[in-house]
C-alpha cells in the first residue's frame, strides 16, 4: 500500500519551495522533523520502508477498535509533542490513560499504583514503605533540576545503576517489589545497568506528572494528522545515502524497482542501529557511536478474554522472580463499555523474545499466552484468552546504560550539516524523546 499525500507547500508564501529534503522513516521523530521543515519553507519527501506510517505507534484493528500496540500514552511533561498535538488539532481528542498498576507477588496481585493503594494493600511493609519515603526525600535537593522531557537534565546522575543506587538507599524489598518491575514493565530495561539518571527521571515523572492521555481513536491518530499535508511514500526501503554534488543521492527500493531521491539535505530517522549500512561514508566517531546504540526487544499480544474481570483493568508489571518471559500486561479500555469481553496486551521479556523471534506469529502468540497462563492468579482468567493480534518490536526501546547519556550529549554537536539524525535513541526513550530530536534535526538544517 502507499499512502500519497499531497505535496507540501510553503505554509507562509504558498510557494513551492525551493530546498528540498528527504527524510527517511515515519515515526514520530521522522514526522516531527518533516513537520517542522515543511514550516521553514522546505520541499520534503518522507520515505517509509513499512506500509503503514507511524513506526513504533502503531494499532491493530480488530472488531471496530483500534489497539494500540507500540506506544499508548502522552503525559503532562512531553512538552514538545503536546504543543505539535495541540497545533494539529489532537490536545482536544485526549482522554485519561489509567497508569493504575499492579504487581504479582507471593502469588497475590497487589497495587503498586496508585500510591494509596500499594500502601492499603500491603505490596511492602511498614520498614519498607518508611525506606521508600527516606529515599526518595534524598531527591529532595535534586528534584528541581531532574526534568523527565529532558534526560540531560540529570547527567550528572549518570555515573551509577539503579540498581545499585535503589539497593543501597530504597533497600532489597523497595528494589525487587518496585523498581525493578517499573523498570521492566514500563521501558523493558534491566535495572542492574540501566543508568540511575534515567531512573531518577521517571519517579518524578510519576510523583509530579501522575497522568496520562490517548487520543480518544488511539495513539496511531498521532502520526495520522502529523503526516496531513506532507508527502509520505510507504513501502519505500531507503538502501542507502550517499553524497551527489552538492546534496544527498537517497537509494530505495519500492515495489516497481530501485529508486533514487536527490535532496539538498537529509534528515534519517531510522533506527541508529541501521545508519552504518545506509550511510557508507560515516566516520570512525560516528560509526562508533552508532555502534554503541543498543535496543530492548519485545513481541506485545492482543489477547480477548472472556467477561470483564476486575483484574484485568490495571496493568500488571512481573518480576524477573515470578516470570522470565512476560514483563507487563496492559488493559484495553474500551470507550464504550457494552462488550461481553476484555482485552489486554501483554508484552514479552527481551531474552524471550530474542529466543524465539524465529517463530511465526501464530507460534510467538500462543507463547506469550502459554507464559502468561503459568503466572498463579492470570491461569483462571486467561483461560479463555484467545491471541487477536500480534506486533513484533525486535527495536522496542532504546536502552539507556550507565554512560549512554554523556555518549550521546557529546555525541550530539556532530549531528550537523546537511546530513542530521533523529531519533528516541538520542533524546528520550518515549514519543517526547522523539519529537523533540526530530525537531531539533529540522532547526539544523535551517
Ligand atoms: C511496545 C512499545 C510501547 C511503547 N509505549 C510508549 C508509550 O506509551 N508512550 C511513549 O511516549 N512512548 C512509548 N514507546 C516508545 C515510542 O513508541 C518511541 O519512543 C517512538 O515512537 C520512537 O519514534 P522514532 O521516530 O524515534 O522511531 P521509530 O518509530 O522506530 O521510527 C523509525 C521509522 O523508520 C523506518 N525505517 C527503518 N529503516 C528504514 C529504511 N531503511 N528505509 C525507510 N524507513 C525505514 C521504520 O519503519 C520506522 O517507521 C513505546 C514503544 C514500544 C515498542
Amino acid at each position: 500500500m502507499e499512502v500519497r499525500l499531497p505535496r507540501a507547500r510553503c505554509v507562509r508564501c504558498g510557494h513551492r519551495p525551493v530546498k528540498r529534503a528527504v527524510v527517511v522513516g515515519s515515526g514520530i521523530s521522522g514526522l516531527a522533523a518533516a513537520w517542522k521543515l515543511t514550516r521553514q519553507g522546505w520541499q520534503v519527501t518522507v520515505l517509509e520502508r513499512d506500509q503503514w506510517i507511524g513506526g513504533r505507534v502503531r494499532r491493530v484493528a480488530y472488531e471496530g477498535m483500534d489497539i494500540d500496540v507500540g506506544a499508548a500514552f502522552v503525559t503532562d511533561f512531553y512538552f514538545h509533542a503536546r504543543k505539535i498535538m495541540r497545533e494539529i488539532g489532537l490536545e482536544n481528542e485526549l482522554v485519561r490513560f489509567s497508569l493504575d498498576s499492579a504487581v504479582e507477588h507471593d502469588g497475590k496481585l497487589k497495587s503498586l499504583w496508585p500510591l494509596p493503594e500499594m500502601v492499603a494493600e500491603g505490596l511492602l511493609p511498614v520498614t519498607a514503605l518508611v525506606r521508600l519515603a527516606a529515599g526518595t526525600m534524598t531527591l529532595a535537593p535534586k528534584w528541581l533540576s531532574l526534568n523527565p522531557g529532558d534526560l540531560d537534565a540529570g547527567i550528572a546522575y549518570d555515573d551509577e545503576t539503579a540498581q545499585s543506587w535503589s539497593e543501597r538507599v530504597y533497600g532489597a524489598e523497595v528494589t525487587e517489589r518496585v523498581i525493578k518491575p517499573l523498570l521492566r514493565g514500563v521501558v523493558h530495561w534491566d535495572a542492574e545497568t540501566t543508568s540511575r539518571a534515567v531512573l531518577f527521571a521517571m519517579l518524578k515523572a510519576f510523583l509530579a506528572h501522575p497522568r496520562a492521555y490517548v487520543p480518544r481513536t488511539g495513539m496511531a491518530a498521532l502520526p495520522l494528522a502529523m503526516a496531513d499535508g506532507l508527502t509520505v511514500q510507504t513501502g519505500a526501503r531507503v538502501t542507502g545515502i550517499v553524497r551527489s554534488g552538492t546534496g544527498w543521492a537517497v537509494h530505495c527500493d519500492r515495489d516497481g524497482g530501485p529508486e533514487t531521491f536527490e535532496a539538498d539535505a537529509v534528515v534519517c530517522s531510522a533506527p541508529a542501529t541501521q545508519v552504518a549500512d545506509l550511510v557508507p561514508e560515516l566516520s570512525h566517531v560516528d560509526k562508533e557511536f552508532f555502534a554503541g546504540v543498543r535496543y530492548s526487544s519485545t513481541a506485545v499480544a492482543v489477547v480477548k478474554v472472556d467477561g470483564k474481570p476486575d483484574t484485568l483493568r490495571k496493568s500488571v508489571w512481573f518480576t524477573m522472580q515470578d516470570q522470565s518471559s512476560i514483563v507487563g500486561m496492559t488493559p484495553y479500555l474500551f470507550r464504550d463499555d457494552d462488550r461481553d469481553y476484555s482485552i489486554v496486551r501483554i508484552s514479552l521479556s527481551d531474552p524471550a523474545y530474542r529466543g524465539n523471534a524465529g517463530m511465526s506469529d501464530g507460534e510467538l502468540g500462543q507463547f506469550v499466552i502459554d507464559s502468561a497462563r503459568r503466572m498463579p492468579q492470570l491461569s483462571t482468567l486467561l483461560r479463555s484468552g484467545s491471541v487477536v493480534g500480534l506486533a513484533r518490536w525486535p527495536e522496542a526501546l532504546p536502552v539507556f546504560d550507565v554512560g549512554h547519556l554523556k555518549k550521546v550529549r557529546s555525541w550530539r554537536s556532530r549531528n550537523s550539516g546537511s546530513l542530521v539524525f533523529a531519533g528516541d535513541y538520542l533524546r528520550g526513550p518515549y514519543l517526547e524523546g522523539a519529537v523533540r530530536s526530530g525537531l531539533e534535526a529540522a532547526a539544523r538544517l535551517g
